[in-house]
């Protein structure tokens, strides 16, 4: 598991641009939704819209490479751990799934994973 690289965008628009090759090119692009497990497409202005109210977003390239962008002033230490960083590293264990729609729910289970430590972690720490 050590052998992940993580790329940290301060803009999100690099972000973008690494994601969605020739994206400045493109009116629009599609994509697929992890919280409402839908494929989407949609206008790249109105993508980023979307993704800079939401403050983070990320994504992995390969197996091995996560590729991360927060908006620190939007997102608690907690989302960023256990929506973000756990969300993305979760897609780079095996198995790796074929439909998009199973690798978010492997990559969603192992937020529920994270989010569960967290719990009982502060539940520890407050006593
Ligand atoms: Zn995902």
């Amino acid at each position: 598991m050590g052998d992940i690289t993580f790329y940290i965008y301060h803009d999100l628009m690099d972000l973008l641009k690494s994601y969605f090759r020739g994206l400045h090119d493109k009116k629009t692009i599609s994509g697929f939704d992890a919280k409402n497990m839908e494929k989407y497409n949609i206008i790249t202005d109105n993508l980023f819209a979307i993704l800079k109210e939401e403050g983070y977003w990320g994504f992995v390239k390969g197996e091995k490479s996560v590729h991360l962008w927060v908006d620190k002033e939007k997102r608690s230490f907690k989302d960023v751990l256990i929506y973000l960083v756990s969300h993305e590293i979760g897609h780079t264990i095996k198995p790796f799934y074929k439909r998009v729609g199973d690798e978010e729910m492997k990559a969603t289970r192992h937020e529920e994973f994270v989010e569960l430590a967290y719990k009982v972690t502060e539940k520890i720490m407050s006593i």
